[in-house]
């Protein structure tokens, strides 16, 4: 069982490293895929290039071999849709369960992805519960929850995908829209994220309210 966990790493923080190192365990996941989008769909492009953002990814879980970096969403023209990258993933590895890990902020809008559908017959859903995430008042996702919701790691593995588990994740309040703000307000950010993404966002000048060019 692998985890698939896409975001746009703009910059990747501890917010998300603590928190899918803290599901790998829990989960007993071989490894789990981080998977920097390319063209964004439902948000802003991002403000580091992709291959700023695989740099920092690369640098931040040189240490953690069960991290994965994947770079497919990059090099894929067009918007970066998540059944796209599971189709093809599935492709490469047709025996392998895959569980899709996602923010509780994001599971909030998943009925907007593009075919929810197909993307639950293709891997589990893990729901990581965010510190600022808001109850889930949409019906139609209460609906999906009371259909498909389990309460324990062991049943995942009585099926290959169309499962929900929300998992209680360690609570830590940081964003990378949180660290690009205190950037541009010249606030420490030392602390958000690993020192080798420190140093890369430091040399590239990166998020800094004058429009410098990286080195
Ligand atoms: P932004 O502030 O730019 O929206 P972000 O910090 O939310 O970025 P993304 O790369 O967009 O990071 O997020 C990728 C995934 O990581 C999403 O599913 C998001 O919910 C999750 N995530 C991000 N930060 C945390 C955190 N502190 N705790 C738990 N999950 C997180």
């Amino acid at each position: 069982m692998i985890g698939i966990f896409g975001g746009t790493f703009d910059p990747v923080h501890y917010g998300h490293l603590k928190t899918v190192l803290f599901v790998q365990q829990q989960l007993g996941l071989q490894q789990i895929r981080l998977i920097p989008l390319g063209q964004a769909v439902h948000r802003e492009q991002p403000a580091a290039t992709a291959s700023q953002r695989l740099e920092m990814l690369y640098a931040a879980t040189a240490d953690y071999p069960q991290l994965v970096i994947d770079d497919r969403e990059t090099k894929r023209p067009g918007g970066s849709y998540t059944v796209d990258t599971l189709s093809s993933i599935k492709q490469e590895l047709p025996d392998e369960a895959l569980c899709l890990i996602i923010g509780s902020d994001a599971f909030a809008h998943f009925l907007d992805w593009h075919k929810p559908e197909t993307i639950m017959t293709l891997a589990h859903i893990i729901v990581m519960q965010r510190p600022d995430s808001q109850p889930l008042t949409n019906p139609a996702i209460q609906k999906l929850l009371d259909q498909r919701q389990i309460t324990s790691a062991e049943q995942l593995k009585e099926s290959v995908a169309g499962k929900i588990l929300p998992i209680q994740v360690p609570q830590l309040d940081i964003s990378s829209t949180g660290i690009r703000d205190r950037l541009q307000s010249d606030l420490t950010i030392s602390h958000l994220l690993p020192l080798p993404v420190y140093e890369l966002i430091t040399h590239w000048k990166l998020y800094k309210k004058s429009s410098e060019e990286p080195d």
